[in-house]
């Protein structure tokens, strides 16, 4: 045996190391997208196929298809959850879906902060935050979203942006309540763009990260709120991303559209 056959083999060994030893939660966000007929078929792809018991897959549709997910994947593996809630209990907010309709129909997770929400619809910290309360007072888990857009990450002030992301968006959250929590780490940069970060830049952001959450909120929860990264992932990307340190699992647009796409994401991830 050579000795490029043997670094071969020691890489592959250390990467399934890796990956076994890790719980991934793959979430996936459909954003304004997809037919009745569409979700269906989705749906039928998806909902007795064995992911296997390690990582958990999560999947926010858009509202009017919560009712399939409720009666299609009662007994599936695959979670599910909304890309956005009002924070109030119920009300004249016209247009608007509260946490006791997306609980209604099983919904166990919310979206929170999209950069899309934030850039399209102006939703700001203080608004986000309202949000994550809401969720967390009534078991619905949040994911809150953070992520900043290319000028502050070329100007450097990114790490400054982002942890005040996280600060003011769980103003409202303290103690063991933040154990319900889950970030999501979305450089605005790479969402939709096809432009990957690459697996240096998501360490250093998640350790980064990481870091800053240990030392705002204590070690035992610090450590354990998790970290997902989004923006750009796919099937060719996920297993380099997975790799880099304090990644918990990916937040997926548009490669969690298709069925066998998600599922051998999964696979990877396995
Ligand atoms: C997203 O919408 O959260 C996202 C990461 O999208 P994409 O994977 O398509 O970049």
């Amino acid at each position: 045996m050579n000795k490029k056959n043997i670094e071969d083999i020691v890489r592959k060994e250390i990467i399934k190391s890796v990956i076994d030893s890790q719980e991934f939660i793959i979430a996936g966000n459909w954003k304004m997208n997809k037919t009745k007929h569409e979700v269906i078929s989705f749906l039928d792809q998806v909902a007795n196929h064995n992911f296997g018991n390690k990582n958990k897959i999560i999947i926010a549709p858009p509202n009017p298809y919560l009712y399939l997910f409720e009666d299609k994947l009662r007994y599936s593996q695959v979670l599910y959850g909304v890309q956005n809630l009002f924070p109030k209990e119920s009300g004249a907010f016209t247009g608007e879906l509260s946490y006791e309709m997306a609980r209604d129909f099983g919904a166990k997770y919310a979206i929170l902060g999209h950069s899309e929400r934030r850039m399209l619809f102006n939703e700001c910290n203080e608004f986000v935050s309202k949000k994550v309360r809401i969720c967390v007072q009534n078991n619905i888990q949040p994911i809150l979203c953070i992520g900043e857009n290319l000028d502050q990450r070329i100007g450097g002030e990114y790490k400054q942006h982002l942890s005040n992301q996280i600060k003011e968006g769980l103003v409202r959250i303290s103690g063991d309540e933040l154990k319900d929590v889950i970030i999501a780490y979305e450089p605005i940069w790479a969402i939709g763009t096809g432009e990957t970060a690459t697996p240096d830049q998501v360490e250093e952001t998640h350790m980064f990260l990481r870091k800053y959450l240990i030392d705002e909120y204590g070690k035992e929860l610090g450590e354990k709120i998790p970290l997902l990264y989004g923006g750009s992932v796919k099937t060719s990307n996920v297993l380099d991303l997975a790799l880099a340190q304090s990644v918990s699992g990916f937040l997926i647009g548009g490669a969690s559209l298709d069925a066998q796409s998600l599922i051998e994401i999964n696979n990877i991830l396995n």
